[in-house]
């Protein structure tokens, strides 16, 4: 039997419209490409304070970790495979095409998020998989913290910012980015055990104070402004990172290197960009709807894509 709603992406927008349509009688599929394991862009949080509700700030993961218990209260399940195209079947109706199998529906919601924007370079194949966009995935080290967390408080494992892990050498990790995410990863990496060099392009952290004078004041993190990448090769064992500073070359090296220097939407699914410039939850066609960070671009956040989802949930009632 078709699945009438098949919602693309279990982030904190997916999981809220799952939920919610549940409660509303629906019983929609809720696909991701990473299933539960690192699904939910937050999940890469160093630490969530802006989210209402919260006894305590808790780390990304935990709280991503929270919105999938609710999504199993409700018995809703992720299933895990990646959409790469929607077809338009009839007026009404869609084929969803992923790298496992097919999906119908008559309503889709794309609550998919963004991507991030990679380094304007040409990497190698060997340089390539040491160039991380997304923390979650690099470093078993840095994996065991997050997990750690995710069972624990939620909070103690990250500490306090300044606080090092003592007993981990201090291994030196690049990261590149002056925005909320690059120093949100320099946070998480120096708790991680890691000494951060954090490669600035412009001349200031952007972002909040808050966050900004976190990173300003952790020993662990050294902060270089004006740097700007252009190249990136393999040495032996290590990446050897090369930035240019007042017509001065300069030479940085670490086996691995956390870039966040943006996120944009660009997961279209063949479809033309026309159809969500509005930036409308429900788009131009006929049963195609958009939620989250994939409606509202690198400016979403935790509470916006929650808002989003309820809302497409009540859209669809009166549908
Ligand atoms: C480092 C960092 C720290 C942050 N800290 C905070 C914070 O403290 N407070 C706050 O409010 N916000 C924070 N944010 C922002 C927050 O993470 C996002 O606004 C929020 O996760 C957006 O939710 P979403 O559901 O729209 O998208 P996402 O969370 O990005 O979820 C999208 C999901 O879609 C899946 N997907 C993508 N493409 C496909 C496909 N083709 N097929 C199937 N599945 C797909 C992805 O795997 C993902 O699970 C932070 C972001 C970052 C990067």
């Amino acid at each position: 039997m078709p699945e009438p709603i098949v919602i693309i992406g279990a982030g904190p927008a997916g999981i809220t419209a799952a939920v919610q349509l549940k409660r509303l009688g629906f019983n929609p599929l809720l696909i991701d490409s990473r299933g539960t394991k690192g699904c939910g862009l937050v999940r890469n949080g160093f630490r969530v304070e802006n989210y209402p509700g919260l006894v305590a700030p808790v780390s990304g993961t935990v709280l991503m970790e929270r919105f999938l218990d609710h999504l199993s209260r409700f018995e809703l399940n992720v299933c895990e495979d990646k959409i790469v195209k929607i077809k338009q079947e009839k007026s009404d109706s869609y084929v969803l095409v992923g790298k496992t199998d097919n999906y119908q529906a008559e309503i889709v919601i794309i609550a998919c998020g963004t991507s991030p924007r990679k380094l304007p370079l040409e990497l190698t194949a060997e340089v390539s998989p040491r160039v991380h966009y997304d923390l979650v995935d690099f470093m078993p080290r840095l994996q065991g913290a997050f997990a750690n967390s995710a069972s624990g408080s939620g909070f103690s494992v990250f500490g306090q910012p300044g606080q090092v892990n003592a007993d981990l050498n201090k291994e030196v990790v690049i990261a590149v980015g002056g925005g909320e995410a690059a120093q949100d990863y320099s946070l998480s990496l120096s708790q991680a055990g890691f000494q951060v060099k954090l490669l600035v392009r412009g001349n200031r952290l952007k972002g909040n104070m808050h966050l900004r004078n976190n990173v300003v004041s952790n020993r662990s993190i050294d902060l270089y402004f004006e740097r700007n990448i252009e190249k990136v090769v393999r040495r032996g064992n290590s990446l050897e990172i090369q930035t240019r500073r007042k017509n001065q070359l300069e030479i940085w090296q670490s086996d691995n290197m956390v870039v966040a220097i943006g996120r944009q939407v660009e997961q279209l699914f063949e479809l033309p960009r026309e159809l969500f410039a509005k930036r409308q939850i429900q788009t131009s066609l006929p049963g195609l709807f958009q939620i989250g960070d994939f409606r509202l671009g690198s400016l979403g956040q935790v509470g916006m894509a929650v808002g989003d989802g309820l809302r497409v949930a009540s859209l669809l009632v009166h549908y």
